[in-house]
């Protein structure tokens, strides 16, 4: 409770990127725009977790999450 670690949050994660069958990091959206807004989001947000972890800054995840987009 105290480490900052929640293996639930991290597998449930997993299911919602999984619900298509496919574990790509991308769960099911209702539109096309959405996809390319998740796209930018993601894309900009992975980015700063590299930077903040590379600069040795607190991060709200740990750098587990900067291994890979998905
Ligand atoms: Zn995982």
């Amino acid at each position: 409770m105290q480490d900052g670690n929640n293996v639930v949050l991290h597998e449930f994660a997993h299911q919602l990127d999984q619900e298509d069958g496919k574990a790509e990091g991308v769960p099911i959206l209702n539109s096309k725009s959405n996809y390319q807004l998740w796209s930018q989001v993601m894309t900009i947000e992975s980015q700063q977790l590299c930077d903040n972890i590379h600069r040795g800054k607190p991060t709200i995840m740990n750098s587990y999450g900067a291994t890979n987009p998905a």
